[in-house]
């Protein structure tokens, strides 16, 4: 009975709170006009997926094509030139802002953080540019907007600009180059990279760009040999290289005899000695090489024919390596001509261009690796935001706490982990140098591996196959192959008969020979493809780990890369397979949302009325300071002039009635006692600032006008005068004064030899009439 409410409660609960998300997001869906507004997708409120797409796709509609989601940047593809989005003054702005983070979300603001955390200097001082997304998402036009923003930041003076230039056009050259021999069009892609590429640019002590490297990773050779159904080559084999798809077109007949090597019919007779002409090897030797097998029997080599479906293996097996030797030669000829030597420069900045998340209708090795990948790269992204994250908290003040996020980690155990896992297990099958059989592969996966949660199979499946729960969804992997795939035999005669081309290219790309053949290899220390790739996968997370990340996934909007069209459905399974939505819900992690929201709200109402309350102060200050510069002024003004109308008065022994009319205390303190003072007085001009630190007995007036002017002048020049009474010195004695300058507004200011600072210890009078001030020339009675 309890057992029951408590089930019918739980589902009361479940029932109210789903239906006040879905009227969360009815409201926050209703609200279209603002949609558009939304410059980070964590300020979205609630974050659910139809949440983020409908707020994507209004700014994409409003042709807003940045978005921040919390540290990643989301770039959705425009499929048509916005030139003034990437203008060189729009590059400029955001590189001279004091705060481009406040300017609309931008590739830019990316590019300049980086830039600006190499030139702070503050550790890990190298940078990382992730860029992520599927093949026609825009990483490749990424990647050359961030050059060229670097290559118009990086550059200082106008021979630094050239080289920058130069490196610039080496990098953006060998693009194309690059993509011809590792590019193919796929199922979803008509470019799709099958390669992954980390381009270094290289930074000097001043920050400018001095030279570049690329690293590639995971080359998808198999491609060479086969295509899946209306998928496509390598673009190269369609450009140029027509002469390795002719080996593609030999055709093995079975044996007329047992012992003998397979037949060629006349067609592909023609074909091999084409072939043999392109590779510049002898027909009869390459010929062999694929239908021939030499054992070793103790210290004889024993020739055994090769069944049909080995010579077609063996084909396969040349043009695999013929290509993937190529293309490491490529890139390392790339490298030669735009790497800078090692002293010349000491930062890097560095661009991750990674294929995404893939998952086709059949799926191999290849996409295992390249899963793999992303799960790695997943899970440095989680493990560095939450941190980068609870950082920014920490310096808020904000008591948070780890909130629980999909971690990964189980779905990478089952890949790669120890003692057991598909890796270990995919190695020990090739170890063992049997005929793999996939049946009995599955069975022992199940058997090994059904501990873990992110592994599953299905029942109903004839196909021997094992599904993966990655972080971006389900996938189902063939069997059938992926032993093969994963030992990547290249038989000794193959390498032999390369080795002896006439082509030097061809000769040069083997003549080493330090490329693992099978038969150089023993069979206990197999590199397997998949150790391979988890070698560099490995080197790659390390130079991750110790630069400062940045992440920027692009969308593809739709699939005929036509312009400004948004289709959801394509858009929402690339938001998944990225884990945008997990990307956002992370960055809310620390609060639930609505909480987190409100918080902002409260924080931004705090903030703005900080500062509103800081200008008023500062506005009240000024004003009193103001006020009071007036007051003073004015009352400096009206001293000054009743002083000199009594000077004039005094000098031209005038009589008194024509004083204009004066505040008597002003009377007292100025003009009136010095007309009726009969024995002759000291006048002696003060500068600036000793008048405050002087006890003078008398202090007549301020600011030097007139009649004073001329005194303090020639007190200043030490030129004896003397009219009447007046005895004319300066306050300096015997120091003498360095330069005189009359100011405008008829002040004096004179420059002292000697620091007046020696009169600092001097107070003035403290009586309530005596008035203190700038330029305040003071008579003593002597
Ligand atoms: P990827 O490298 O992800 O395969 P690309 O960078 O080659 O994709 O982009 C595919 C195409 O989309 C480009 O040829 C270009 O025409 C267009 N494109 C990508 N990003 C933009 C952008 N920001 N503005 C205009 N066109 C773009």
């Amino acid at each position: 009975m309890q057992v029951h409410g408590l089930k019918d409660r739980t589902q009361d609960l479940r029932k109210s709170l789903n239906d006040s998300l879905e009227g969360d997001i009815r409201d926050f869906l209703i609200n279209e006009a603002e949609l558009h507004t939304y410059d980070d997708l964590t300020k979205v409120n609630p974050v659910t997926p139809s949440t983020v797409l409908k707020c994507l796709q209004a700014r994409y509609s409003a042709k807003v094509f940045y978005t921040h989601a919390g540290c990643t940047l989301v770039a959705l593809n425009p499929f048509q030139p916005i030139p003034h989005l990437y203008s060189l003054d729009v590059m400029r702005e955001y590189h001279t802002a004091p705060q481009p983070q406040e300017f609309k979300p931008h590739i830019f603001i990316v590019a300049e953080e980086a830039y600006r955390n190499v030139q702070g200097q503050v550790e890990p001082i190298n940078q990382s540019l992730v860029v992520s997304g599927e093949s026609g998402a825009g990483k490749t036009w990424t990647s050359r907007c961030l050059m060229k923003y670097y290559a118009t930041v990086a550059a200082s003076s106008q021979k630094c600009q050239d080289t920058v230039e130069k490196i610039e056009r080496r990098v953006l050259d060998s693009n194309p180059v690059m993509e011809a021999f590792g590019n193919a069009c796929t199922l979803r892609n008509s470019n799709s990279s099958r390669f992954g590429k980390y381009i270094q640019l290289q930074l000097n002590g001043s920050q400018l760009l001095v030279g570049a490297s690329v690293q590639t990773y995971l080359l998808e050779k198999t491609r060479v040999a086969f295509q899946a159904p209306t998928e496509r080559n390598f673009h190269i084999f369609y450009q140029i290289l027509a002469g390795l798809l002719q080996l593609g077109n030999v055709y093995f007949s079975p044996a007329s005899e047992e012992a003998q090597p397979c037949d060629l019919d006349g067609h592909s007779k023609g074909l091999m000695c084409f072939s043999a002409d392109l590779l510049q090897v002898p027909l009869d030797e390459l010929q062999s090489c694929l239908t021939v097998r030499t054992l070793l029997a103790g210290k004889q080599s024993v020739l055994k024919p090769c069944s049909q479906s080995e010579c077609g293996v063996r084909r396969d097996c040349l043009a695999k390596v013929i290509y993937a030797q190529l293309f490491d030669w490529l890139v390392t000829f790339i490298n030669n001509s735009m790497c800078a030597d090692s002293s010349m420069w000491c930062n890097f900045i560095g661009l991750l261009d990674v294929y995404g998340f893939e998952c086709f209708l059949l799926n191999n090795l290849e996409q295992l690796c390249i899963n793999y990948a992303n799960e790695k790269l997943q899970q440095h992204f989680v493990a560095h935001y939450l941190k980068a994250q609870q950082e920014e908290y920490v310096t808020e003040g904000l008591q948070w706490s780890f909130i629980r996020y999909q971690d990964n980690q189980g779905c990478l155990d089952l890949i790669e982990g120890s003692p057991s896992s598909i890796f270990s297990l995919l190695n020990e099958e090739c170890r063992l140098n049997r005929v793999s059989d996939a049946k009995q592969f599955r069975v022992r996966l199940q058997k090994e591996l059904s501990d873990n949660a992110s592994i599953s199979w299905d029942k109903l499946s004839k196909e021997p196959h094992f599904t993966v729960a990655h972080y971006a969804g389900n996938v189902s992997y063939q069997i059938e192959g992926m032993m093969e795939k994963n030992k990547d035999p290249v038989p000794p005669e193959i390498i032999s008969v390369l080795q002896k081309s006439q082509d030097s290219l061809l000769h040069s790309l083997f003549a080493d020979g330090d490329r693992e053949s099978e038969g150089s290899r023993g069979h206990s220390k197999v590199v397997t493809v998949v150790s391979k790739f988890k070698n560099s996968l490995e080197s790659l997370m390390k130079i991750l780990h110790s630069t400062t990340p940045h992440y920027t996934r692009c969308i593809k909007p739709n699939p005929d890369c036509r312009p400004l069209t948004f289709k959801k459905e394509e858009v929402i399974a690339q938001l998944e397979a990225c884990g945008i939505v997990e990307t956002i819900n992370i960055s809310a992690a620390g609060f639930p949302i609505s909480v987190f929201n409100s918080m902002c709200v409260f924080f931004t109402g705090v903030r703005s009325w900080l500062v509103r309350r800081e200008i008023k102060r500062w506005h009240k200050a000024a004003s009193i300071i103001q006020t009071t510069w007036r007051r003073w002024r004015a009352w400096m003004d009206a001293l000054a002039e009743a002083e000199l109308d009594d000077a004039e008065d005094f000098m031209e022994n005038e009589a008194s009635s024509v004083l204009p009319k004066l505040d008597p205390l002003l009377k007292e303190r100025g003009s009136v006692q010095l007309s009726s003072i009969q024995e002759p007085v000291l006048v002696r001009g003060w500068p600036i600032g000793l008048a405050m630190a002087s006890a003078p007995s008398v202090t007549v007036s301020l600011t030097a006008t007139g009649f004073q002017r001329i005194m303090s002048m020639m007190a200043c020049l030490k030129s004896p005068f003397r009219h009447g009474g007046y005895k004319v010195k300066t306050n300096q004695f015997d120091q003498g004064v360095a330069s005189i300058r009359a100011q405008p507004r008829g002040s004096i200011k004179m420059h002292l030899q000697r620091s007046p600072l020696l009169y600092a210890d001097m107070h003035p009078v403290h009586k309530t009439d005596v008035v203190t001030g700038f330029n305040q020339i003071l008579l003593e009675r002597t």
